[in-house]
């Protein structure tokens, strides 16, 4: 079954990116309902032409999926667990951000009420929602995905990933793990240059371009991993050993601290103390898994 302009959805959270996701719906045609906890957050929403209810009971009365995107794990529980049994036989898109483990609960606590559950990981700001470059990625029900692909796609790019609710939470994790190691080694670089008197706008116009350069390896440590060979590498561990010391050594003498950097140093002398020395720097994933 496809999805039709006529699909009614309820939004329950109406937070920065609970806001933007409904206003989405409701520009892209949707009959919409909308609830907040605390009331007045609906305002601009009703006056663009959502339905405002003042109760979740109400709000999910309407045909039709339901979007939750709530703080977290607790106020998904805090808010559905009270209409469960009204909830039975629905479908429920979970968009707020939970754990692997989280939203893996959640797919259980459906099932045992009969609710067909899509766990979301957004991966966008609310000002990016509906436009190109926004993304959102699914696991969970097949069938809900499908049946409402045309509503979600409204929202940013939609990808499902399996029936694993989890697995787009872990995806989502994942990547946000990569944005974070990205975003505080420029704040490693930005703090040892700002020693030397470099504006952190100076350093980011060579930052750019070499983080882009180094990103197109990632395909070729895939690669690697993917083999389990580390034994012809490209530069063995032992090559980024003194390279990584020098950074250890040049953050101390310029008074820079190394929360970011000792973490990698570790990782790098624990291999080569258990003898990996020769072997790739992919090898490193498998300390970590
Ligand atoms: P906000 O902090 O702006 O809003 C939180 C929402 O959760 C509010 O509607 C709040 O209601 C509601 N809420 C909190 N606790 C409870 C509870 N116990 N019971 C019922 N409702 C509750 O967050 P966002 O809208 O920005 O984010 C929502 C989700 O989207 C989060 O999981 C976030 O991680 C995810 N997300 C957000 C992004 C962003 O850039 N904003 C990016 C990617 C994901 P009330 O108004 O009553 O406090």
């Amino acid at each position: 079954m496809s999805d039709t302009q006529h699909t009614p959805v309820t939004v329950l959270g109406l937070g920065a990116m609970g806001q933007a996701l409904a206003a989405t719906l409701v520009q892209g045609g949707r009959a919409t309902t909308v609830w907040n906890r605390t009331p007045g957050k609906d305002a601009a929403l009703v006056a663009a032409g959502a339905d405002g209810a003042a109760t979740v009971a109400d709000a999910i009365g309407q045909h039709g999926p339901i979007i939750a995107v709530l703080l977290d794990h607790a106020s998904v529980h805090a808010t559905l667990d009270p209409v469960a049994d009204q909830l039975s036989g629905r479908q429920v898109i979970n968009l707020t951000s939970t754990a692997p483990e989280e939203a893996r609960e959640l797919a259980t606590w459906a099932a045992a009420h009969d609710i067909d559950y899509l766990d979301g990981g957004i991966m966008a700001v609310p000002a990016m929602i509906g436009r190109p470059g926004a993304s959102i990625l699914y696991s969970g029900s097949a069938a809900l995905f499908d049946e409402h692909r045309e509503t979600l796609e409204l929202l940013a790019a939609a990808d499902y990933f399996g029936t694993d609710a989890g697995l787009a939470s872990m995806y989502d994790f994942a990547l946000l793990s990569n944005m974070y190691a990205m975003f505080t080694g420029f704040l490693h670089g930005a703090a040892m240059l700002r020693t030397s008197g470099v504006p952190a706008a100076t350093f980011a116009e060579r930052a750019v371009p070499w983080v882009t350069a180094m990103a197109q390896l990632i395909p070729e440590y895939a690669r690697v991993i993917d083999s389990g060979d580390y034994t012809a590498p490209f530069q063995p561990l032992d090559f980024h050993k003194p390279a990584v010391d020098a950074i250890v050594r040049a953050s101390r003498d310029a008074g820079v601290a190394l929360d970011i950097i000792a973490p990698i140093k570790n990782l790098l002398d624990r291999q080569i103390a258990d003898g990996h020395g020769r072997l790739a720097f992919e090898r490193t994933v498998e300390e970590l898994a």
